[in-house]
Order: structure tokens, then sequence, then C-alpha cells
């Protein structure tokens, strides 16, 4: 700390700088990253609990690129946020999730990511509706998840968004549940088909009676209201009987299957529907 002029004392933190210079060159060159073809999607399967099965995958955005290597989503999906970067690369990664699924096993569906700012953008509905018909991917075998964070700040217009995109046959998927300030209340007022229960209540779950409560109580919940329930991020497999006990409809996480590459998790869908 050194000391200014009023006597009061300002912090320099010199990583601070590091950070933000960092955050520049990223932003910097995630312009003309899809141009020069560094993104890649990769999916983790998510399985019914009921007979084990492949219901659906999880579309995760990957980015390699030329200077910085592997940067992971949690660092540069803020940084495409902040810069609307996200909207074009947003509408990329929902073209190639489409085109990638159209392969697959009828029964399986996809599940996309969408950043709160490709969902207050007026032409999302248009965007999807391209998407699924460019690919021929019927709309019922897509699914978009929004974390409930961004739902609170305008109400009314997180639920017209995604009653629009209801109306052209989408799923929407509550992500990271538990994780933002909303109540359980403000479930009943979001169209939402399914709620993916946040891998923090998952990880203390064979410890936590408290964890075991909370996440019975949003499985028995959603059941009442018609919507299915996901947990995501399992790693053991007390965690996976934990949640067999629960009732919860499906689960995600690396003790099943981690995140894959097309043409993998193409063999492995292949593979279960054969069985
Ligand atoms: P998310 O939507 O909550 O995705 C789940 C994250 O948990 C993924 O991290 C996934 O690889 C990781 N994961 C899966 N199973 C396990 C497990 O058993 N244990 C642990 N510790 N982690 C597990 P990833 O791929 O690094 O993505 C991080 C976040 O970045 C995502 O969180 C999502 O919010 C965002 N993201 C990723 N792809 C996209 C995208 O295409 N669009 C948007 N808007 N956001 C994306
Ligand atoms: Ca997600
Ligand atoms: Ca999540
Ligand atoms: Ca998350």
């Amino acid at each position: 700390a050194k000391e200014s002029g009023g006597g009061q004392f300002s912090f320099y933190e010199p990583e601070m700088d590091e950070k933000i210079e960092r955050r520049r060159q990223l932003g910097a060159e995630l312009h003309g990253a899809l141009e020069r073809g560094e993104f890649q999607l990769v999916f983790q399967p998510i399985f019914r609990l009921a007979d084990e099965r492949i219901t659906s995958c999880e579309v995760l955005l990957r980015w390699t690129n030329r200077r910085f290597g592997a940067v992971s989503p949690a660092e540069f999906i803020p940084i495409a946020e902040d810069s609307g970067q996200i909207v074009e690369i947003g509408s990329w990664v929902l073209f190639q999730a489409c085109q990638a699924a159209r392969d697959w096993p009828a029964g399986i569906s996809i599940a996309v990511n969408l950043s709160p700012i490709q969902l207050r953008s007026a032409n999302l509905p248009a965007v999807v509706a391209r998407a699924l018909d460019q690919s021929g991917l019927p709309a019922g075998r897509l699914q978009l998840e929004v974390t409930e964070s961004v739902l609170l700040e305008d109400v009314d217009a997180s639920i017209a968004a995604l009653e629009a995109l209801n109306r052209i046959g989408v799923c929407t998927t509550l992500d990271d549940f538990g994780t933002g300030y909303s109540s359980l209340s403000y479930l009943t007022r979001f169209p939402f088909q399914t709620i993916k229960i946040d891998r923090s209540f998952i990880s203390d779950l064979d410890r936590s009676p408290a964890s075991i409560a909370i996440v019975q109580t949003v499985v028995d919940l959603a059941a009442k209201l018609g919507m299915r329930t996901v947990a995501e991020g399992i790693e053991t497999e007390a965690q996976l009987a934990q949640l067999r006990r629960t009732r919860c409809d499906a689960v995600q996480g690396y003790l099943l299957a981690k995140p894959m590459p097309a043409n993998m998790v193409g063999a492995m869908l292949a593979g279960d529907a054969l069985e």
C-alpha cells in the first residue's frame, strides 16, 4: 500500500493489472476466433435414473486460442458477454449443436446453454427457429438452459422470452438451481420444464443432511409442479446412490461420463441405442 495525497491508503496490486491486461488481450483474441476455427463443442451425456439410459447431452464450448492455448468458458464467456460477442458465438453454438444432434438417435435431445444476453435479445426465437429449420432437428429435441440469476432482473421480460421459446416447441431448463436469490415460489412463475440442481448441493450430498433435505425438497416440489429434475456434478457412487433415493429424474457428472468430442459421443449414443 502507498500513501496518497489525502493521507489515505490506496492499494496497488500488480496482480490486478495483470488480470485486467489478460482480460483485455483475451477480448481482442475473441475477435476472429470463430473465423479462425478456434472454438470446439464437447458433449456431456445426461442419464435417466429410471433405466440408466442417455436422455440428452449438454453442449459445452471449448476455446483453444493461438496465443493463450485452452481458455476455460468460466473465463471467456463473461468477457464475450461484456463485449456483446456472445450473441454471435452463442448463435454459432446453437447451429452447430442442432446439426450434431440431428444425427443422434431420435430419443436423445441436446441441451444448449444460453447467455442472459441472448435471452434478452429480441430475435432469439427467430435464431432458434432458424437453427432448427436449417438442421432439421425437431424442436422437441432442443433444450435451452438458463441460469437463475438473470431471471429476476426483469421478471416479466424473462417470462415472455421463455414463453416465446416454449411456443416454438423448445424446452427450457433452469440451470444452477439454488445458487441465486430466487425463492422456491418463483419456480411457479417461470415456464421451465426442467430444473437442474446445482453441483454445490450434490458435492456434499454424501455428508450433509442439509443438502439431502434441500435436494429432496426440490425434487418433490418439481414433481408436484410437473417439472423434471436433473442433478449435475455427480462424482461419487455415494452421491449417485443418494440421488436414486431422492427419485431425481436424471443425472450428469464425471462419474458417469465426461464432456467429449462429437465423434465419441456419437459412438456412445449409437452403442447405447443398440443395447
Ligand atoms: P454449466 O452450464 O453449469 O456447465 C457444467 C459445468 O460443469 C461444465 O464446465 C462441465 O464440464 C462441468 N462438469 C460436468 N460434470 C462435472 C463433475 O462431475 N464435476 C465437476 N467439478 N464439474 C463437472 P465447463 O465446460 O467448464 O463450463 C463452465 C460454464 O461455462 C458452464 O457451466 C456454463 O455456464 C458456461 N458455458 C459453457 N459452454 C457455454 C456455451 O456454449 N454458452 C454459454 N452461454 N455458456 C457456456
Ligand atoms: Ca448448463
Ligand atoms: Ca449448471
Ligand atoms: Ca454454472
